[in-house]
């Protein structure tokens, strides 16, 4: 199908949902994990299990994390994520399920509540014994200060980004949510995903189960590409305005 049938599929879809990865923000400066300059170049993975055993694996994390903090907290939405909100305003997109983990598509302008964070968010701190949170900011200047690994001051327990790291648990409910706002959408728009993660890449292919068209607007192929209704390759931020402005 070419880029004219994927616009006129979206301009007939009334139940949109967006599923998007680490792509549609490179646009704001932040890198993805598997592009040639992305955060897998130039840093090692620390999974859960190292994180909550090893003081060293720790450290090694948050040190990547107070590096990355500063670009991701001023990033700016781009053009890819006004186009959600576009849908949004059309009343077409009744859920998002991101990937991502810097809350752009809050920061661009769809309702916290529309929007499914599979992966949790790096803008807080949550203490992994008690819960207790603080934001990214307060965890960086305690880095700042000599803290090489922050503990919770409530409890003493570690503290960790609120994001869900490789070893960790998914989110249930979110999961739960995602799971069934793809099963009752008639279009799945994903945009920037590898589509390699899993479970988040089951999202897609339930979406499309369930007897809803999928369309994948990626730069690179996915292994989703031959059960797809439509492919568009491009930069997200200039072909995604183009196909939903069709739509309204
Ligand atoms: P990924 O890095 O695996 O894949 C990103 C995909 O987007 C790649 O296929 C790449 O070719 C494509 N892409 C990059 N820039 C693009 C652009 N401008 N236009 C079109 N395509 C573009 O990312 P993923 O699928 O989200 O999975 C990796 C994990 O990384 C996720 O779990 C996510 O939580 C985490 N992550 C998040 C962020 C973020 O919050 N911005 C950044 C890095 C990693």
């Amino acid at each position: 199908m070419d880029e004219q049938g994927v616009r006129e599929m979206i301009g007939g879809a009334s139940r949109i949902v967006g599923f998007t990865g680490a792509g549609i923000s490179t646009e704001s400066g932040v890198p993805d994990f598997r592009s040639p300059d992305g955060v897998w170049a130039r840093n090692r993975t620390v999974d859960f299990q190292e994180f909550v055993s090893s003081e060293s694996g720790r450290v090694e994390y948050w040190r990547q994390k107070a590096a990355a903090w500063p670009a991701m907290r001023d990033a700016k939405p781009n053009a890819g994520h006004y186009a959600f909100v576009e849908l949004h305003r059309q009343g077409r997109l009744p859920a998002l399920i991101t990937q991502n983990i810097e809350r752009l598509h809050q920061r661009s302008g769809l309702p916290a509540a529309s929007v499914l964070e599979l992966h949790g968010t790096t803008t807080e701190a949550v203490c992994l014994t008690c819960g207790d949170r603080i934001t990214s900011d307060e965890a960086c200047r305690r880095i700042e200060a000599g803290e090489r690994a922050p503990r919770c001051r409530a409890c003493g327990g570690l503290l960790k980004p609120a994001t869900i790291s490789f070893g960790q648990a998914m989110p249930l409910d979110v999961m739960a949510r995602a799971q069934a706002a793809a099963e009752t959408c008639d279009l799945l728009l994903a945009a920037g995903s590898s589509l390699v993660v899993e479970p988040a890449a089951s999202i897609p292919r339930a979406a499309k189960a369930a007897g809803a068209h999928l369309v994948i607007v990626n730069r690179e192929p996915t292994p989703l590409d031959g059960i797809a209704d439509g492919v568009v390759r491009g930069e997200i931020g200039v072909v995604l305005p183009a196909m939903v402005a069709a739509g309204g």
